[in-house]
């Protein structure tokens, strides 16, 4: 590790570092800020046979408990607007970019104000809420690819639906982001904030640790309805509860394990099925580490 100009940090706990408060661990961790550092990171990976893993905000991540490799957390921060043209590198938090945007009276991304991820994590997962979505504005994206080599990826070029595109098959890691926004009123849509904002807080465990949905809607249903109705609502295994508050939360008490988690999501899997036939497919990313 010596030779690597950034630092690594042997032995990381990941505790901090999702939003599920899992106390995973990782024999390394690096944050990297610069697409040079990056690629330094990723070349003694290759050279050592290292296995690495991408990780933004961790907001939608169930980790595994131990990593035999090397953790890259991307806190690349970009950050340009021109003629309403935004480029933003992909370690920005989503509520920064929503707010700076709104900041300079354009329009289009004030739902993503609470998403607690990174714009990267989103634009790999199609994070979206209220009936938008990142690619309703986002115009290409700058990746690195398995050779290490910077591509810009048109919209077009990239195949993508409800929360998911093929980015993570094409092993890419995104960079930054680009998007396309339209004049606005800065009044106007921090009135749609201060609304969106209240409506999450009446309605989410925020006070709880939790990766959001743990289910997809199924269609023309609600996956916190039919979960509810199951009887769910409080359901505990281990660390791991269904929110009292929203059914489709699984929330962590204190104790969670990566596999109190996964248990309770196959419980709620079983009882839907059983009950009312219907699949329910997870929205959150199950990480196995294979070491
Ligand atoms: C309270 C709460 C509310 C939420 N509400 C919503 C919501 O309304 N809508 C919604 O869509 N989501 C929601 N989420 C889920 C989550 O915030 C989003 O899915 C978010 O986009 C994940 O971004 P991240 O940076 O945390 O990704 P991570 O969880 O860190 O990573 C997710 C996946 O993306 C990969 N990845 C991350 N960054 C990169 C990169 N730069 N290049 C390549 N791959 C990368 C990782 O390897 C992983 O496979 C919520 C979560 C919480 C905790």
């Amino acid at each position: 590790m010596n030779n690597l100009k950034v630092e690594v940090i042997e032995e990381a706990t990941l505790k901090n570092f999702n939003t599920y408060k899992i106390n995973a661990k990782a024999k390394y961790l690096v944050k990297v800020k610069d697409i040079d550092s990056l690629r330094e990171v990723l070349k003694y990976c290759q050279k050592m046979g290292l296995q690495y893993f991408i990780l933004g905000a961790g907001s939608n991540v169930i980790l595994d408990e131990y990593f035999k490799g090397m953790v890259i957390k991307i806190e690349i921060d970009n950050f340009e607007i021109k003629d309403k043209i935004v480029t933003c590198g992909a370690g920005m938090m989503m509520g920064k970019l929503a707010k700076r945007t709104i900041d300079d009276n354009l329009t289009g991304l004030e739902w993503a104000i609470n998403i607690p991820g990174t714009v990267g994590g989103s634009i790999v997962g199609n994070a979206g809420a209220y009936n938008s979505e990142m690619f309703d504005n986002l115009v290409k994206v700058k990746v690195l690819d398995k050779n290490l080599e910077i591509k810009t990826l048109k919209k077009e070029e990239i195949q993508y639906g409800y929360r998911h595109t093929n980015l993570k098959d094409a092993q890419v890691i995104v960079l930054e982001g680009t998007f396309k926004l339209e004049a606005g009123n800065k009044e106007e849509s921090l009135a749609l904030v201060k609304d969106r904002c209240e409506r999450r807080m009446a309605s989410q465990p925020l006070d709880m640790p939790s990766a959001g949905s743990v289910f997809r809607n199924p269609q023309n249903d609600h996956a916190g309805r039919l979960i509810e109705e199951a009887g769910l609502k409080g359901r505990q295994i281990g660390g791991a509860k269904v929110s009292e508050k929203h059914a489709n939360f699984i929330v962590n008490t204190g104790t969670a394990t990566s596999n109190d988690i996964k248990n309770l999501i196959r419980l709620i899997q079983d009882k839907i099925k059983e009950k009312y036939n219907i699949d329910l497919i997870l929205e959150q990313e199950i990480v196995d580490w294979k070491n």
